[in-house]
């Protein structure tokens, strides 16, 4: 067979041919623009040629610090393609951090929105490599800032030319992306995505029994641009010639209820939380919710309360995914086989709460001390995986090796397997709660927590237990205009669990702690359980 480069290149230039009448529909400061893929193609041309007049080259670092919009999908193209590497900053980052990884990557350029200028303007003096910032602005007038070696992206984008071709000379091999976990522990780890990497990840999202993207769709990402590539979804859209609504800087509920409702999106992507506050909103009745195919979920245990209301209540089908920044993301998503169809509603529930089935072309195993676990549901051991969409190493890191080695990304993910190959995340290996010599998993109580009918959200962790050794505590979130005590959770709680699974204490919260992308922060949340205890 012939070895055609996969490459980012040659999937824009498919887009060019055969899609240059579809949109991409973008919510920046300035208002909702639309832009077809034809004129959004020549942008990325002239960015290309824009990013090599101000001296960028082969393999130089550029990063974005920006929100979901029709820019932000410009560089994800232009970067690469030009032969640079893309760095999307989380924009959520402390300073420390932010400090440390734009100095990490050695990124040249950075690209800012206007908005959050301010937040690079506080750190620029201890950046050590950036030579230029372009500003992300809808106006021709640059804002006032104190950053030096400032340009304006449609001022640059207007200079320069838009037949510039892309490089051929990319080989598949090499680098097109890099993101940093959002480094819950320790410093943030770099991950580096390659052309082939992106290439191959994209067409699994493609696959009908994934997560299904063609060109029939209207996709619009929540999960942020600078979180895994959006979960790869803008590559994977703007290849396949689907529709896109890009929904801009702060995305509240209300915003992104408008945008599916007037631009009749098929299929969205987030983490819980986004759903949570969707769910919220939907309650005022003003939005028609029904052109969504599905909700994409991952990033966190999506609980299966909140599964259940989108399904009966607002006939949306739920897809519940998992991944890693380190996977690119895609490893497992639940769906049913077709024998699995009809089981009863509520095993069919449970079943599609779980993280799912690995995707065709990743490898799993599930490893304790025993070697591989068996896969009855019940035994438990650490998720490891590889594939040509998974990292082999951490970038310029000496900690790459406690994750990688014997050939396998070790997750610090603690599942369980049934025969059918079902994974269910049990908890981070460092979130597990071991009381007494047995295991008890707070993915598992949140999930029961958050389907009482009052409890808007709810996340459990550890507390240090003469006796026990560790003993669950739930902090738990009403819904508004609701009140329970602790007796009320316990005895919600009791018939679904054994004895020494229900928490010792029932904390009342205004709101969980969260991390940059919206998971639970159990570090922090951990602190202020211990204080309001006085542990
Ligand atoms: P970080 O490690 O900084 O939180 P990631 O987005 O890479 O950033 O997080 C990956 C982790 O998120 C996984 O290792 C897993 O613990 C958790 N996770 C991802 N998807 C799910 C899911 N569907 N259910 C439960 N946990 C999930």
């Amino acid at each position: 067979m012939m070895n055609t480069q996969l490459t980012l290149a040659s999937m824009i230039k498919h887009t060019e041919k055969y899609f240059p009448k579809k949109e991409v529909i973008s919510r920046t400061l300035a208002g909702v623009q639309t832009f077809t893929y034809e004129e959004t193609i020549q942008r990325m041309k002239r960015l290309g040629h824009a990013l090599e007049s101000l001296g960028i080259k082969k393999g130089d670092k550029v990063g974005t610090f920006a929100w979901n919009h029709h820019r932000h999908l410009e560089a994800y193209f232009a970067v690469p393609s030009m032969g640079a590497i893309l760095h999307t900053i989380n924009i959520r980052l402390a300073s420390e951090d932010l400090v440390y990884i734009i100095n990490h990557a050695e990124d040249k350029v950075i690209l800012v929105d206007e908005d959050l200028l301010p937040l690079i303007e506080r750190v620029e003096d201890q950046l050590e490599h950036v030579e230029a910032y372009i500003v992300m602005t809808d106006r021709e007038n640059l804002p006032e800032t104190s950053l030096s070696s400032v340009y304006s992206y449609e001022s640059l984008l207007e200079r320069a030319n838009a037949e510039y071709e892309f490089t051929t000379e990319l080989n598949e091999q090499d680098p097109a992306g890099i993101c940093y976990t959002s480094g819950t522990t320790g410093k943030p780890k770099g991950v580096v995505y390659t052309h082939r990497g992106i290439y191959l990840h994209s067409m699994a999202l493609g696959m009908t029994d994934t997560v299904g993207l063609s060109e029939m769709d209207t996709t619009m990402p929540v999960v942020p641009m600078f979180h895994v590539n959006a979960w790869g979804m803008p590559f994977a859209a703007t290849w396949f010639g689907a529709k896109q609504v890009l929904p801009g800087p702060m995305p509240t509920p209300q915003v992104l209820a408008q945008l599916i409702d007037e631009y009749k999106v098929t299929t969205t992507a987030g983490v819980p939380t986004i759903w949570l506050g969707l769910l919220k909103e939907l309650e005022s009745g003003n939005y028609s919710m029904k052109s969504l195919r599905n909700i994409l979920c991952g990033g966190s245990a999506a609980p299966k309360g909140m599964i259940k209301t989108f399904e009966t209540k607002y006939n949306i089908p739920f897809l519940h995914a998992y991944g890693m920044t380190e996977t690119s993301p895609l490893v497992t998503v639940s769906r049913l086989k077709s024998y699995q169809l009809n089981m009863d509603e509520e095993d069919r529930l449970e079943l599609r709460s779980k993280q799912g089935m690995v995707v065709p072309g990743i490898e799993v195993r599930v490893i304790n001390e025993n070697g591989d676990i068996a896969r009855d549901g019940e035994d438990m051991g650490e998720l490891i995986i590889r594939g040509p969409w998974i990292a082999n190493q951490y970038y310029k890191d000496d900690r790459s090796g406690d994750a990688f080695h014997d050939g396998w990304l070790h997750t610090g993910d603690v599942v369980t397997l049934d025969e059918e190959g079902t994974i269910k995340i049990v908890d981070r290996t460092k979130d597990l709660i071991k009381s007494g010599g047995e295991w008890i998993s707070s993915v598992d109580l949140e999930n029961a927590l958050m389907a009482h009918e009052d409890v808007f959200e709810a996340a459990v962790v550890a507390i240090p237990d003469p006796k026990w050794q560790e003993r669950p505590v739930a902090c738990v979130v009403c819904k508004e205009n609701k009140e329970l005590t602790k007796e009320d959770i316990l005895q919600f709680l009791q018939p679904q669990f054994a004895k020494f699974w229900l928490p010792d204490e029932v904390i009342f919260m205004k709101e969980i702690p969260k991390t940059s992308v919206g998971k639970f922060l159990k570090k922090a949340l951990r602190d202020q359980v211990k204080e309001t205890l006085s542990i």
